[in-house]
């Protein structure tokens, strides 16, 4: 999820860093605009620099399907020393997005547990007898998806996770669920989890017929 922190705090450390910078270019005449280095450091970020393991490369197909261009996936640690949204990353130039997201080495496991036995959520849900594996399951699917929305280019975070959660079906689908355990695990992602979620992640308009649903048949809410 995410991209960089809408905090305060980080706002205030940017306008000490600003000043900073303003203080050193007092001394400094050379031809070097700090644009230059802005362009290098995002021709840098934009893509991964490790190569993709095969776990990696599959996040990346399914990444992909959900970004609608080829981008890629890697399992990482990324804290960075500022606040981000947990789960997963999406680094943004302005409205641009980066090529790849990274996600946290646990949503990678959970992606993993989920892989080698993608069935149950229907059942689960039906009998009111899910446990935490099923919903780590919805989770991690969902940050994939929202990582995955981000990679379209959009930066909302309320209308990413809303349609990350209209994608939870196909995305699980895509790890070899059946489309009621897909449709299950969504639902329980709405339910159980969006809920207590940052308000900056919800919306009032994601409900079935709100202007956030883009599913067609409400089926991610059921
Ligand atoms: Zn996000």
């Amino acid at each position: 999820m995410g991209s960089v922190g809408r905090v305060q705090q980080v706002g205030g450390a940017l306008v000490i860093v600003a000043a900073m910078v303003g203080l050193n270019s007092l001394g400094n005449h050379g031809p070097q605009p700090l644009r230059v280095d802005h362009t290098k450091a995002w021709s840098y970020v934009r893509t991964p620099h490790s190569t993709a393991s095969g776990l990696e490369r599959r996040l990346g197909e399914i990444a992909s399907f959900v970004a609608r261009r080829p981008v890629q996936v890697r399992c990482e640690d990324f804290f960075e020393g500022k606040l981000v949204e947990p789960g997963g990353v999406v680094q943004f130039n302005g409205e641009r997005p980066a090529d790849f997201a990274r996600l946290r080495p646990d949503v990678c496991s959970a992606l993993v547990h989920f892989a080698r036995a993608p069935g149950g959520a229907y059942a689960c849900v039906v009998a009111a007898t899910c446990g935490p594996d099923t919903l780590r399951s919805a989770g991690a699917l969902t940050v994939l998806a929202h990582e995955s929305v981000h990679l379209r280019g959009l930066r909302d975070e309320a209308v990413v996770q809303c349609y990350a959660m209209q994608q939870v079906p196909a995305v699980a689908r895509l790890f070899g669920a059946s489309t009621e355990d897909g449709r299950a695990l969504a639902a329980l992602e709405y339910a159980v989890a969006y809920p207590h979620m940052p308000s900056a992640y919800r919306s009032a308009a994601c409900h079935l017929g709100g202007s956030l649903d883009v599913s067609g048949n409400g089926g991610w809410l059921r």
